[in-house]
C-alpha cells in the first residue's frame, strides 16, 4: 500500500471528490433547470440534501427568482446539412438561457451569434446571458474560422418558463445551534474548477462531519451563483443570527496553492483560523482583503446580512487561463489539489471546534507542572512542542484569551494547543473562562 499514515484518508477523499467532479461535469447546469436537479440528485447520493424549489416571480430583497430554463436540443448546420455545432458534443456550445430559435441564415448574420476566443482559439467559451433576451452559441475560433459561406439552419430549442430555482442544503447537527456555513455555486455548465472541485469537496467534507462528534453545527449549502445566494438568504433571514463562520469554497481543484479572501470584517475567528491553516500548510496562493466583487462572499458580506464569510480558492478566479473555458475539465483539476483542499477544511474545523476562552487556576507565577505529572501525561508526537503549548496556555489564559490567539501568538499548531489544554484542565490547572 502506498497509501498510509495520517494523510492516507485525505488522498482516499482527493480520489473519491475527482470521481465526483468526473461523474458531475457533464451535466448541463445553468441557473435553474434540471442540470442543477440532476447535479443535486448525485450529491444526495452521498449526503441527506434537502432540496428546495423556489418559484419564478418570488421577491428576494431586490431580486425576482428568474424563469426556469431548459434545452432539449441546439444546434447549427452547415450549407451542406452537417452540425457544425452540437450543445450535445459540449454544454458550453449554447450560450446560457438563450431564447428559443429556428432560423436559416448566412453565416455574416449567423457570427452575430457566435462567441469565440481568438486568444485561444482551441478552446470554447462559457457565455451566458440571464438578464436580457438572447440567444448564442460558443464554439473554437478555429472552427468558427473555417466556416463556409452559406445558409445555416439553427436551432435553439430551449424552454424559458415559470417554474423553479432549485437548491440544496444539509445540516450536520451538532451540541449548539451555532452554525458555521460553507457554500458552494451549482449554476455553472462543464466547468470542473469552477466549481465541481468545491461540491465535490463539501459533499464529501459533509458525510465525513455526519460521522463525527460536534460541538458546532455545519449548515451546506449549494446553490446558483448571485441569485440563488439572494434568494436562500432571502428565505433564511429569520435563522442567520446562528451562523458564526462561514466560507464560500469556490474554484479548489487546481494545481495551484490554496488561497483565502478575508470576510468584510477582515479579522473574523474563520480568517484567522484560515490563515492559521493555511500558513501551517506552507500555502502560498494570496491573502486578500475583502472586496465586493467575485463570488457569493458579496452576498453574505453586504451590510444589511453582515456575516463573517470568507473564501477560499486555490488560484484565484479569472487568474488562469483555464477560466470559464472548456479547458476547465476534468483533467484540469486533480485529486491531490481536492485532498489538500478537504484536508486544509478538516484543519479549519479542528479549529472551530477545539477554541475556547479558559482561566489560569494558579496564575500567581508558574505553576509547578512536574508535580502534576504533566510532563509525563503530555506525550504527544512532539513532547517539547507540547510542554511549551502548556506553557503559552497558561502563560495567554487570563479568560480574555482564546485558543486561537495561544495558536497564533506561540506560533504552535492550534492540535499542540488544544492537547496542552486539555491536559491543563485534567489537572485543574486551567478551567473554562465562563465558569471561573
Ligand atoms: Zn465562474
Amino acid at each position: 500500500m502506498l497509501a498510509s499514515g495520517p494523510d492516507a484518508p485525505a488522498a482516499d477523499a482527493g480520489a473519491e471528490a475527482w470521481r465526483l467532479v468526473e461523474r458531475l461535469y457533464p451535466i448541463p447546469r445553468s441557473l435553474t433547470g434540471d442540470g442543477v436537479r440532476q447535479t443535486l440528485a448525485v450529491l444526495s447520493e452521498h449526503v441527506p440534501l434537502e432540496v428546495h424549489e423556489v418559484p419564478t416571480g418570488t421577491p428576494v430583497f431586490d431580486w425576482t427568482v428568474p424563469r426556469e430554463w431548459n434545452v432539449r436540443e441546439a444546434w447549427i448546420a452547415g450549407p451542406d446539412g452537417r452540425r457544425v455545432v452540437d450543445w450535445r458534443d459540449h454544454s458550453l456550445h449554447l450560450m446560457g438561457y438563450s431564447v428559443p430559435v429556428r432560423a436559416r441564415m448566412p453565416l455574416a448574420a449567423l457570427r452575430e451569434h457566435l462567441h469565440s476566443l481568438p486568444e485561444q482559439p482551441d478552446l470554447i467559451p462559457y457565455r451566458w446571458s440571464y438578464y436580457a433576451e438572447r440567444w448564442g452559441f460558443c464554439l473554437r475560433h478555429r472552427d468558427l474560422e473555417a466556416l463556409p459561406d452559406g445558409e445555416y439552419d439553427v436551432c435553439v430549442d430551449t424552454t424559458l418558463e415559470d417554474g423553479h430555482l432549485t437548491y440544496g442544503e444539509l445540516l450536520v447537527p451538532g451540541e449548539r445551534e451555532d452554525e458555521v456555513l460553507i457554500h458552494a455555486h451549482v449554476c455553472h455548465p462543464s466547468l470542473a474548477n469552477d466549481n465541481l472541485s468545491s461540491i465535490a469537496v463539501a459533499t464529501l467534507l459533509a458525510r465525513e462531519l455526519l460521522d463525527r462528534r460536534l460541538r458546532l453545527s455545519y449548515r451546506f449549502v449549494f446553490v446558483p451563483a448571485t441569485v440563488g445566494a439572494i434568494t436562500w438568504l432571502a428565505r433564511n433571514q429569520a435563522r442567520l443570527h446562528r451562523i458564526r463562520h462561514g466560507l464560500v469554497l469556490a474554484g479548489t481543484g487546481d494545481p495551484g496553492p490554496l488561497s483565502y479572501k478575508r470576510s468584510r470584517r477582515g479579522r473574523a475567528d474563520i480568517d484567522r483560523a484560515v490563515e492559521l491553516v493555511l500558513r501551517r500548510r506552507g500555502a502560498t496562493g494570496p491573502m486578500e482583503d475583502y472586496s465586493p466583487w467575485g463570488y457569493d462572499e458579496r452576498q453574505y458580506g453586504s451590510p444589511g446580512i453582515d456575516l463573517p464569510v470568507g473564501r477560499l480558492s486555490r488560484t484565484p478566479h479569472g487568474t488562469y487561463p483555464e477560466y470559464h473555458t472548456s479547458a476547465d475539465d476534468p483533467g484540469f483539476v486533480r485529486p491531490e489539489s481536492l485532498a489538500g483542499t478537504y484536508d486544509a477544511l478538516l484543519d479549519v474545523v479542528e479549529i472551530l471546534e477545539g477554541d475556547a476562552r479558559y482561566r489560569n487556576m494558579s496564575p500567581m507565577c508558574e505553576p509547578q507542572l512536574g508535580r502534576r505529572g504533566l510532563y509525563s501525561t503530555m506525550g504527544g508526537s512532539d513532547r517539547r512542542e507540547t510542554e511549551m503549548a502548556a506553557l503559552w496556555v497558561l502563560s495567554l489564559s487570563d479568560g480574555g484569551s482564546s485558543l486561537l490567539d495561544v495558536a497564533e501568538r506561540s506560533g504552535l499548531p492550534f492540535a499542540a494547543v488544544r492537547e496542552a489544554a486539555d491536559a491543563l484542565l485534567a489537572c485543574d490547572l486551567l478551567a473554562p473562562a465562563e465558569a471561573a
